[in-house]
């Protein structure tokens, strides 16, 4: 297996090379050119495993260029210790078919953590391959959830420095807090004046800067890159599909064999692009519902064949889907339009120059028999915990709400009532504020009041990581101007 780029089949790679780069140098991203079928032989194996053997069989798959003692020591180090249940990915059933897939089990209580706890250990083993083991710098900015999950995963992580910059009004308190406490002697955490726009634009500048790139080069440095696009994010979250589908056939026998659908809380498209590659793979997945908030750029999409991110853009409770420009569509397209890098290039030229861009009719049609799109406002979002709460004794978190939801809408639409698993992606006391105000009318005086309100009220546990934070030191409390972040850079790393 190689990987290639998106809009030029002609760049091929190994795995090591495709996470170490992060993005191809012409803008595309980095796929595998073939895929491995799991037979049932493959199946009934992965049954009899545990989450850390799942992983390290799935992966040894795509992971080419890495050798087995190495898949083991990335894996090991990952999943062993840093997840609150001794399954990473444990499911809750509700009612006859909803299996709800909780993927914020840990560090961070989102599902971010999944990805971004192997994403280190991938990267510095890609490292020591293609660059002789060069220090990775990584540089990451964000609004929230990304940067505290990446500072968690590369938190004392051998031949690696972190160093994360926010938009210091543009956080939660929480958020901030997380970030600010981050333990370690590798991560840095600076805040600038600006918003995430200006966090973002400063960081391409520093990645991008030839200058900067050989000082960190003369210290035996190198930049990389921590975000979606790049294929060390994707790959561990097919794990948790093909480990899903195992749960459930170990428990309904086959039954799940005539199929099932997964519903995903959808933002970068990330989450759910890799449930389609287990299908792929395998794994007998029926339809992938697509579950977008007010921001219902994909639902208009899978709709119409027409991606339009020319519209307002709306600040909702489900935060981490707040996005107009879904990367990851990216490699679905390339998979739609029959791996044609013409056409993806064609595609993501119009998008970047006009906003928009439509695609064929083949392709619309291929696309609405493996996808159904939905989406749902803030106020679909309260009334959903609070149904689910009420119904079920279940509590979710507002993005979970929306894939419920939309999950409800489409066995509604279809009368489609196949067992289903539905992506849950964050904890409840992550947004313990919304959730709170779903199911009760108290309020909390303080974030961490609100918090103990939520677990008085729900009769639920507060996750581990979030009570500490509570009494956690801050330790980084630096506010810097947009235009000072490379010193910053240079001031963390000591050069
Ligand atoms: C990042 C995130 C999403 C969106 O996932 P994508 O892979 O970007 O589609 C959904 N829910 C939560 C809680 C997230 O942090």
């Amino acid at each position: 297996m190689n990987y290639i780029s998106t809009r030029d089949k002609s760049i091929k790679t190994t795995a090591a090379g495709a996470i170490s780069q992060g993005i191809s140098v012409e803008g595309g991203l980095f796929v595998p050119d073939t895929f491995p079928i799991f037979t049932k032989a493959d199946f009934e194996k992965l049954c009899d495993m545990d989450y850390v053997g799942r992983a390290k069989y799935v992966l040894k798959n795509f992971l080419n260029d890495f050798t087995d003692d190495e898949i083991d020591y990335c894996v090991k180090g990952a999943y062993i210790g840093s997840f609150d249940d001794e399954q990473p990915a444990p499911i809750s059933v509700l009612g006859e078919n909803a299996n709800i897939l909780e993927l914020w089990h840990g560090p961070t209580c989102a599902f971010k953590d999944l990805a971004l706890q192997l994403l280190p250990y991938l990267l510095t083993t890609s490292a020591k391959k293609v660059s002789a083991g060069k220090k990775i710098v990584i540089l990451v900015a964000t609004s929230g959830d990304t940067g505290k999950a990446a500072l968690e995963g590369f938190c004392d992580v051998p031949n690696t420095e972190i160093m994360v910059f926010y938009p210091s009004d543009g956080v939660s308190p929480m958020q901030k807090l997380q970030m600010d406490s981050q333990k370690g002697e590798n991560v840095h955490v600076c805040a600038i004046k600006g918003n995430f726009d200006d966090a973002q634009t400063g960081v391409k500048k520093i990645f991008t800067n030839n200058e900067v790139k050989d000082k960190l080069a003369e210290n035996n440095m190198q930049f990389s890159s921590a975000n979606s696009i790049n294929w060390g994010r994707l790959a561990p979250q097919i794990v948790y599909y093909v480990s899903a589908y195992c749960d459930l056939l170990k428990r309904e026998g086959d039954r799940i064999n005539n199929g099932f659908n997964i519903v995903v809380p959808t933002g970068n498209f990330g989450n759910i692009l890799a449930a389609y590659y287990a299908k792929k793979m395998g794994v007998p997945v029926k339809k992938l519902i697509c579950a977008s908030n007010k921001n219902n750029v994909l639902t208009d999409f899978i709709n119409t064949g027409k991606y339009d991110r020319n519209r307002s853009f709306y600040t909702t409770m489900s935060p981490s889907m707040d996005i107009l420009i879904s990367s990851n569509l990216e490699r679905m397209l390339f998979e739609l339009s029959g791996e044609d890098d013409k056409a993806v290039a064609k595609m993501q030229k119009d998008l970047s120059d006009s906003g928009t861009f439509t695609v064929s009719a083949e392709i619309k049609e291929k696309m609405s028999e493996l996808f159904f799109g939905g989406c749902c406002d803030d106020n679909d979002t309260l009334k959903t915990i609070n149904d689910l709460f009420n119904e079920y004794g279940y509590l979710c978190d507002t993005h979970t709400a929306v894939a419920m939801n939309v999950y409800k809408q489409y066995v509604e639409k279809t009368g489609d009532d196949i067992p289903t698993v539905i992506a849950s992606t964050a904890s409840p006391y992550k947004f313990a504020n919304s959730v709170l105000s779903a199911v009760s009318d108290q309020k909390g005086d303080s974030e961490f009041d609100t918090v103990r309100v939520l677990s008085d009220v729900t009769k639920t546990e507060i996750p581990t990581p979030i009570k500490a934070l509570e009494t956690a030191t801050v330790r980084f409390k630096e506010i810097r101007e947009k235009d000072d972040m490379l010193n910053a850079v240079y001031s963390a790393l000591n050069i």
